[in-house]
């Protein structure tokens, strides 16, 4: 496989940029290869600058979900570009995303635009604080929210494949505020809450951890940790900027029945442009400012291209029969993966999990769930198997610690074209 184009780019890039990336996952440093720079994408397919074709699970890590290019956003975000691009004023745009976004998620009754998921939790944890007057907020470990000062204690994502728990830069004093305690560890949150439950301004989490790899919640947990933060009049807030409208169109919380105050969203809603909003309860979000005295804002906040791309992609989810065909993608995907490992003679030693159209292949023996488990992975294995699919055109998260997104764009091919390389690759590491 040619890559010597990438290879330049990146050495150049290295010249003007930190690490050569902006953001550093993207660097491929954890898997030890060149990272792919990228030219142009449609559909499920993404091309690099070298020729090279691949069926792409990264889906740009999650907005993608209609894959690439898809017309309708397209034709939309080039219609409003026509238009001006920003105004620093209100659109009838961001009145209709806001009503798109409170119709479909049962929490949210009013919601505000921010430019990224970081933004997002960054500015819900603050209206959590305002509102209750309290300090203490609550995260699990290996959540990861953004990178936000207060939520990078023990956080996942990048910071998990670089194997480092917290980031420099970060007085002790911001850190000392938030309290870490493991996913699906109800006792561990009870503990937390009975010593410091007049303290605590907000519990914040993903409903579905999926930057450690893809914990799934029990539902039992997700159950108490609501009963419990209502009991002490605790903010919830579900991170749903991965789950939001992907596990279903009123995201993981309609998914499983457990209502949040607050929700933060990202990704998807902006359709590939960026974006990131968090909303919930009217009573509480009405301490923003204006009206209220949490001040939070945003010059390119609700930016008309955004907020275009944002409609055109949730009309599409909206769609009779769109979740349905991503479940059923998603699951001939993960259930491929493991026939791939059954006929490499490897099953045994990895650890299958997926929702809907999120799925991960941990390199290891051990059933994870919660953030300790998922740290006994085999990242070496992980990185001889990322190595081998990319090779055969399969481009997959380059982290053990991240997850494949599934569209609406990945075909029966693409899947059975994967499945076949899996294999191939799955030999490879045992
Ligand atoms: N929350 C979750 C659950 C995420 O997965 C991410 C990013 O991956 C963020 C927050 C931060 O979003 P952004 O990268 O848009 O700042």
């Amino acid at each position: 496989m040619k890559v010597s184009r990438s290879k330049e780019l990146f050495e150049e890039a290295k010249k003007y940029i930190p690490g050569g990336v902006n953001s550093p996952v993207r660097a491929f440093k954890s898997v030890g290869e060149t990272p792919r720079f990228i030219e142009r994408a449609k559909g499920s397919h993404i091309w690099d600058v070298d020729g090279n074709e691949y069926i792409d699970y990264v889906c740009s890590w999650g907005p993608m979900i209609l894959g690439h290019a898809h017309p309708s956003v397209v034709e939309a975000i080039k219609e409003q570009a026509e238009k001006g691009t920003s105004y620093g004023a209100p659109t009838e745009l961001e009145v209709k995303l806001a009503k798109m976004i409170v119709e479909a998620v049962p929490s949210v009754e009013k919601v505000r635009m921010v430019n990224s998921g970081t933004e997002a939790t960054m500015s819900a944890i603050r209206l959590a604080r305002g509102y209750t007057g309290k300090n203490k907020i609550v995260k699990f470990e290996g959540c990861y929210h953004g990178h936000v000062d207060a939520l990078l204690v023990k956080a996942g994502s990048g910071l998990t494949t670089f194997g480092v728990p917290t980031s420099p830069g970060i007085p002790e004093d911001f850190a000392k505020h938030t309290i870490t305690v493991p996913f699906n560890d109800i006792d561990a949150l009870k503990r937390v809450i009975d010593e410091y439950g007049d303290d605590i301004a907000a519990v914040i989490m993903e409903p579905v951890m999926a930057n450690a790899g893809l914990i799934l919640p029990e539902l039992s947990f997700l159950e108490k940790v609501r009963e419990l933060t209502a009991d002490r009049g605790i903010v919830l807030i579900f991170d749903e900027v991965i789950t939001g409208f992907r596990l279903s169109l009123g995201g993981a919380q309609a998914y499983f029945g457990i209502t949040p105050d607050l929700s933060c969203f990202g990704k998807i809603i902006g359709g590939g442009l960026p974006v990131g909003a968090f909303g919930g309860r009217a009573e509480i979000m009405d301490y923003l400012a204006p009206e209220g005295p949490v001040y939070q804002a945003g010059t390119l906040s609700g930016n008309p291209l955004a907020m275009v791309a944002g409609i055109k992609t949730l009309e599409e989810l909206k769609k009779p029969g769109v979740y349905e065909e991503l479940r059923e993608k998603g699951k001939k995907l993960s259930e491929g993966m493991k026939e791939a490992a059954r006929s490499a003679g490897i099953y045994d030693k990895l650890c299958f999990k997926s929702i809907e159209s999120i799925s991960i292949v941990y390199f290891t023996s051990v059933d994870v769930k919660n953030y300790q488990d998922a740290l006994t992975s085999n990242t070496e294995a992980y990185a001889v198997f990322f190595r081998k699919m990319l090779e055969q055109g399969v481009y997959l998260a380059p982290s053990q610690f991240e997850v494949a997104f599934v569209s609406t764009a990945h075909t029966d091919e693409d899947i059975e074209r994967t499945v076949k390389a899996a294999e191939v690759a799955f030999r490879e590491v045992r």
